[in-house]
């Protein structure tokens, strides 16, 4: 699908221990140019250690870095096309928001008159425009957020590095933020590495999605092929909802939005009969839980007709839906 796309990170190798923890374990990653790429993965898995690495806060023990085609491994942060967005924000609170997204600028000694001009586009960009004056306290969350971002952009860096970035922020914020950003990621074509452990949020933001677990890549693709075609049984349960179904001797694999259930009708080669225990209305949809009669408690939500609990049913899917456990 990117034969031709130009790849901006490109990571070999790449190894970290802490004492006895491999954080990091023998990792390889190519990230394409305008490209959003989240590390998704368990606390631990080696996610923020990948990312510093990257942004060279931290030395690897084995492997190296390629920024632009250029081995970045032996560099220092400031030598290196990348800006990092923290959890945490990490704003001066005594300067207002103009000074702190002018500030990369006055670092590197950029006049006056540009310095002024990029920090309210990029003020712009983040949609807070006519907030230069004010303090980071006299913020909300998402407002801070949205400054720090700023604050990154401003250095026109190829590559910015979002460590949990939405992570302090409500439900409701955080899912609006998540569109903004990647609206934001589309306008200014930025390659993106984020971190997440949140699936949900990887699912909705990514072009491709790293899947982390203990150091290592276990799954890389697209948020669609990650979610119907996980590699592992780790994957199939870090990433959305699955029945780990015992069906004729074999451990079996199946998403609730590929198993129908029914008292008459039937959708797929496998069936499964089973007495109706629950529904659970969830808002979008409506989560049925069944007694299947090999005693394993099996959740659809796709029902083919109108049931009550009590009903007896069968549960029906495809074959080509399962995947390993
Ligand atoms: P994640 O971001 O996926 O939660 P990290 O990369 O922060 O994971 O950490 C990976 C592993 O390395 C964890 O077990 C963590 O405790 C350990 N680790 C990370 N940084 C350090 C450090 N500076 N000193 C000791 N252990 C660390
Ligand atoms: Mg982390």
């Amino acid at each position: 699908m990117r034969e031709s796309a130009e790849i901006t990170v490109s990571i070999r190798n790449l190894s970290r221990s802490f004492g006895a923890i491999k954080a990091v374990n023998h990792v390889d990653l190519d990230i394409y140019s305008g490209e959003f790429l989240t590390l998704l993965g368990p606390s631990g898995s080696g996610k923020t250690t990948v990312l510093r690495i990257i942004a060279g806060f931290e030395k690897p023990d084995e492997g190296t870095i390629h920024l632009g085609g250029k081995d970045v491994s032996q560099l220092p942060p400031y030598e290196r096309d990348v800006n990092t967005v923290f959890q945490d924000y990490a704003l001066f609170p005594h300067m207002n928001v103009l000074s702190n997204i002018e500030y990369g600028l006055r670092v590197q000694r950029i006049e006056k008159t540009e310095r002024k001009a990029r920090a309210e586009q990029a003020l712009e960009q983040v949609r807070l425009s006519g907030y230069g004056d004010r303090k980071p306290a006299q913020l909300s969350g998402g407002q801070r957020q949205r400054v720090a971002l700023a604050r990154a952009l401003v250095n026109r860096p190829s590559v910015l590095l979002l460590d949990e970035p939405l992570g302090a922020l409500d439900l409701k914020l955080r899912e609006q933020m998540q569109i903004e950003l990647k609206e934001l990621q589309r306008e200014v074509g930025i390659t993106f590495i984020f971190v997440t452990h949140d699936q949900e949020e990887a699912l909705t933001m990514s072009d491709r999605i790293a899947v982390f677990n203990q150091g290592r890549i276990e799954q890389i693709g697209t948020p669609r092929e990650i979610y119907e075609n996980p590699q592992s049984a780790f994957v199939s349960e870090f990433v959305g909802q699955t029945n780990k179904i015992l069906f004729e001797g074999k451990r079996i694999n199946i998403r609730p939005e590929f198993i129908s259930v029914s008292k008459s009708k039937e959708s797929g080669d496998r069936t499964l009969t089973g007495l109706l225990k629950d529904a659970i209305f969830v808002g979008a949809s409506t989560r049925f839980l069944v007694d299947a009669e090999n005693g394993e408690q099996v959740i659809s939500v796709k029902p083919l007709e109108d049931l009550s609990i009590g009903d007896s049913v069968i549960l029906s899917w495809e074959s080509k839906k399962e995947f390993l456990a």
